[in-house]
């Protein structure tokens, strides 16, 4: 089959990677000069990352296996944890890219979609390249091409979307190679250490990102001395998202696909890709296989988010307190973050004063299960 894909990031790069390999010419266009260009990304990946794809020292900047979670009474809990992963998001890009191009995949930069139109056997998609309109024909077209995806549109299946921005500079910054992660600050914010120097510093909220973003680095760092500005928005996974209509498909962050307790989208992005170049393979229902795959995950990762939003600064503090228990951090170390579903119910069965919580739940959220 003829695909064309819209966006170079892991989303439709990866795809395209599958796609070649099971034999398909595929083209990906890319609205930007540079891949992997602007950054607009932490780059931590949890252990899941693995299970993906193999971690190579091209893009693999550091590795973390400890956390720092804070409390509003500044008290926080300390744990180990599997090894996470720090990436060049640049360089991760590019190698992802390079795959691709291996397998005999065409890129096209400098070429933003505009829109497309179904034709009696495949999809005709409109792309400004370099100021020309181009139409580009092929039998599927994937629209892997970012929060606000106009392949989402153009298909009508943009829907009722949600984003936070997530304020973020990379800057100098001595540290002891430990995440830090405040849950309580905006939707919540984060330090993830790059050198030994410097680290990736953000805050990400509905409202009032940049504001948070300047009192939170004033009291926790001082004065930064940034290095890279890498904001940008982040997609609230949607559990009525449909990722498919008819050869017309989404995956990653133009699908939603992101974890809504922490911003992470790459490893659900490759995970999708993988997905969709299956089910396009042989002809199978994409928005059910994802669904099959992935919903259950990421719906535990919105519920929580949910939750959260509803914690006041007592259930936050002693939410810290009851991790600090040996029992609870065991817990945290032996379940890779990804997994959020097992985690809840093995949090919840070792230590019942959870079940407190359960007055915080979004009941009306279980409307998306049915
Ligand atoms: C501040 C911040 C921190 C984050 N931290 C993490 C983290 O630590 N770990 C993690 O896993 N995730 C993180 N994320 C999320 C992560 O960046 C995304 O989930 C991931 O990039 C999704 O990949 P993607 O390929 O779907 O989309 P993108 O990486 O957004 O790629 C989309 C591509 O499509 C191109 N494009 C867009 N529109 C068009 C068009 N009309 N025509 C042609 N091309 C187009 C874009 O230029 C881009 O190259 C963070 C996000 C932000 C904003």
């Amino acid at each position: 089959m003829r695909i064309d894909i819209i966006g170079a990031g892991p989303a439709g790069s990866y795809a395209a990677y599958n796609l070649a390999k099971l034999g398909h010419k595929v083209k990906v266009y890319e609205r930007d000069s540079d891949i992997g260009k602007p950054v607009q990304c932490t780059g931590i990946l949890s252990d899941y990352f693995e299970s993906l794809m193999k971690p190579d020292p091209s893009f693999v900047l550091n590795t973390v296996d400890k956390t720092r979670i804070y409390a509003p009474n500044g008290r926080f809990v300390e744990a180990k944890i599997k090894k996470n992963f720090v990436i060049c998001r640049k360089k991760f890009d590019n190698y992802v890219a390079n795959l691709a191009k291996k397998e005999g995949v065409e890129y096209t930069l400098n070429a933003s979609y505009k829109n497309h139109s179904l034709e009696a056997k495949g999809v005709a998609s409109r792309i400004n390249l370099a100021g020309k309109e181009i139409i580009s024909k092929a039998d599927a077209l994937v629209g892997a091409d970012g929060p606000n995806s106009e392949v989402a549109r153009s298909a009508g299946i943009l829907s009722d979307r949600k984003f936070i921005i997530g304020t973020q500079v990379e800057a100098k910054l001595k540290n002891d190679n430990v995440v830090e992660f405040y849950p309580y600050i905006g939707v919540y914010a984060w330090i993830v250490p790059v050198t030994s120097t410097s680290a990736r510093i953000g805050v990400a909220a509905y409202k009032r990102s940049s504001e948070l973003f300047k009192e939170f680095t004033l009291k926790r760092a001082g004065k930064l001395i940034p290095i890279e500005n890498q904001s940008g928005v982040i997609p609230i996974f949607n559990p009525r998202q449909k990722a498919q209509k008819g050869r017309v498909y989404l995956i990653g962050d133009a699908a939603t696909f992101n974890k809504a307790t922490s911003g992470g989208g790459i490893n659900q992005a490759l995970k999708a890709a993988k997905i969709l170049a299956e089910c396009i393979d042989r002809g199978e229902d994409y928005d059910k296989a994802w669904r099959k795959e992935m919903f259950l995950n990421l719906y535990a990762h919105y519920i929580m988010h949910r939750m959260m939003l509803r914690f006041s600064e007592k259930d936050w503090n002693r939410l810290v307190e009851i991790f600090s228990q040996e029992k609870m951090k065991k817990l945290l170390f032996s379940e890779s973050r990804d997994r959020v579903v097992s985690m809840g119910l093995r949090a919840i069965f070792t230590e019942p004063r959870l079940f407190a919580y359960a007055r915080r739940f979004p009941f009306e959220d279980l409307r998306y299960l049915i």
